[in-house]
This record gives structure tokens, sequence and C-alpha cells, in this order.
């Protein structure tokens, strides 16, 4: 399926593959979570490659007490069981503030103390405090620097097809916030390094964020990985499927598992038999890891819950 092939210390080819499902612990799954963690679990495996698990928990105001040990449950009611240790983001402030202080050395990232509201009038933040803080006695936050001979961004996604961002249009993402919680276009870039992910499989929604991804790996250096993001699971009035839009939390239950299941592989245009609905979770992921095409995804931007 693609992965990368290294030989093998026996002169055998081993895949290279490595994948992960990265959720934010604001809640617990629901069918919109489900679709993300299937089709990253169902591509690793095929490809014969690990799945890993890390819990994106920066931001701990947005992370109720008891929402990542649900993630833990939801995903092994589903047979969704990950490779090694789960890698939790908070406590990694040493390899996020060395990933920042490089960028700083280099020129490319700087502080900034304005506010949103200072530019609001402008599509993205201007630049303002490139060339030093406008105003020094504020909390500032950190901005990449955008405007620094950077190419258009372009790559290759394995279900959209070619991308291409203009830097100019992309502006200087903030890396780490005025309030000092680390910002996930950063986090994420360094773990991604740091697991030696190959391959990113996560909704549609975050494919806007992944260019300033791409910017950072290409600034600090790091490998880059493919890409292949997925029709976003909306509801019947349009919107993404969300706490705040009450998305009903996935089951833990067998009987309420096992169709469910079913209906993600459905929705994931893999036509599982129908006979597969009943099944054991085992079974219908023997079934999907043996079948698993990615290309038969229609690749729409939304799709109906
Ligand atoms: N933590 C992000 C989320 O739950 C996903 C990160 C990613 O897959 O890159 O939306």
């Amino acid at each position: 399926m693609g992965a990368r092939l290294r030989v093998g210390r026996q002169g055998g080819a081993v895949t290279s593959y490595r994948g992960r499902f990265a959720p934010t612990p604001s809640g617990a799954l629901h069918f919109g979570s489900l679709i993300a963690a299937l089709a990253s679990f169902l591509d690793a495996r095929r490809a014969g490659g690990e799945w890993l698990l890390r819990i994106e928990d920066i931001d701990p105001p947005r992370c109720p007490p008891g929402a990542a040990d649900t993630i833990l449950h939801q995903l092994t009611a589903f047979g969704l069981h990950w490779d090694g240790p789960v890698h939790w983001q908070h406590g990694r402030d040493g390899a996020y503030s060395a990933a920042l202080e490089r960028l700083a050395a280099l020129g490319l990232a700087y502080p900034c103390s304005c506010s949103r509201k200072q530019w609001r009038a402008h599509p993205i933040y201007p630049g303002w405090c490139r060339e030093g803080v406008c105003e020094p006695d504020k909390p500032v936050a950190w901005r990449l620097r955008s405007d620094l001979g950077l190419r258009p961004v372009v790559w290759e996604d394995r279900l959209f097809g070619e991308q291409r961002f203009d830097p100019a249009e992309l502006g200087d993402v903030v890396l780490k916030r005025k309030d000092g919680l680390w910002a996930y276009q950063l986090a994420v870039v360094v773990d991604d390094a740091e697991q030696g992910i190959s391959d990113v499989v996560r909704g549609h929604d975050l494919l806007d964020n992944t260019p300033w991804q791409r910017q950072l790996q290409h600034a600090l250096g790091l490998p880059e990985p493919r890409y292949l993001h997925l029709p976003l699971i909306v509801n019947r009035e349009g919107q993404k499927l969300s706490k705040q839009n009450l998305a009903p939390a996935l089951p833990l239950e067998d009987t309420e598992v096992r169709p469910l299941l079913h209906r993600a592989l459905a929705a994931l245009d893999q036509a599982p038999p129908e006979a597969l609905a009943g099944a054991p979770v085992s079974e219908q992921l023997a079934w999907a890891i043996h079948h698993w095409d990615p290309r038969r995804i229609h690749p729409a931007v939304n799709r109906s819950e």
C-alpha cells in the first residue's frame, strides 16, 4: 500500500510504515473520530505497519478529567489496539521548547504582542512584530515567519491529490500562545517526528493545517510524512460532529459496537458484506484489513452521517 520499504536484517523487505491516531481528549470519541481512528488503523495494518496512539492533551482547560481514559476504553471496545505505550503530550515542554529555540535561532520564529482585535481588519496577521515586538511590556505569543524565502507549500494528498498553498496567504502561525500553552501545529510536528510517523490519516478539517506543518517540518529539517485526509462526517445540518453539537459518544457495549463498526466501514466506502454487520469486531476488522483500499473512498469534503 505504498509504505516505504527497507531491507531487513535477513535480506527480506520489511515495511517501515508507522501510523497514528492523535485525539484531543476534549471529550469522548464520536462517529466522526471513529472514522479517523479506523481508517488510520486499517491503513497501518494493511501495510503491515505499526499504529500508535498519541493523546494530544496540550490544552488542559479543554481536557476534562477522565476523557482520555474514556477514549482508551472506546478504542479497545472497537478492537483498535495500538502498538507500544500511549504517547502523551503533557510533559513534553522540553521537546517543544527545543524546537521553538531552534526556529528562533534560525530567525524563523518571533515573539508577538499583538491581539487579534488589533489586526481584525486583515485576513491574516500582517507580521507587525517581525522586526521587533510592538508592545514589549505585554505578554507575547510566538509565531512562525512565513515571509522568509519559503516556497509554495505543495504536496500530494493520497485522496485529494495535489495541494498547493501560497506562504503569503498562510500567514505567521502561532507556535506558542500568550498564555504559555503550546500550539497544536508545533506539538504535532515535533511528535510526528519523535514517533517516526510515516503516514498521517485524519479528517479533512485538518487539511488546511497541513501546510503549516509542512513549513515547520521543512524549517526544522524533519522528515515529511505522507498525508491522507478523509471526508469529514457531518450531521444533517451540515455541521462537523462534535461534543458542542451533541454527537453521541461511541458505545462500549459489544452489541452496539458491532453494527456501528460496520456502519463506519460503509462510510469509508469499503462495502462490507451485509452479513458482517453482526460479526464480532475481530472478524469485521480482519475482513476490513484484508480488503482495505483507500482509493475506494469518494473524495468529497463532507459526508453525511
Ligand atoms: N488532535 C487533533 C484532533 O483531535 C488531531 C491531530 C492530528 O490528527 O493531526 O482534532
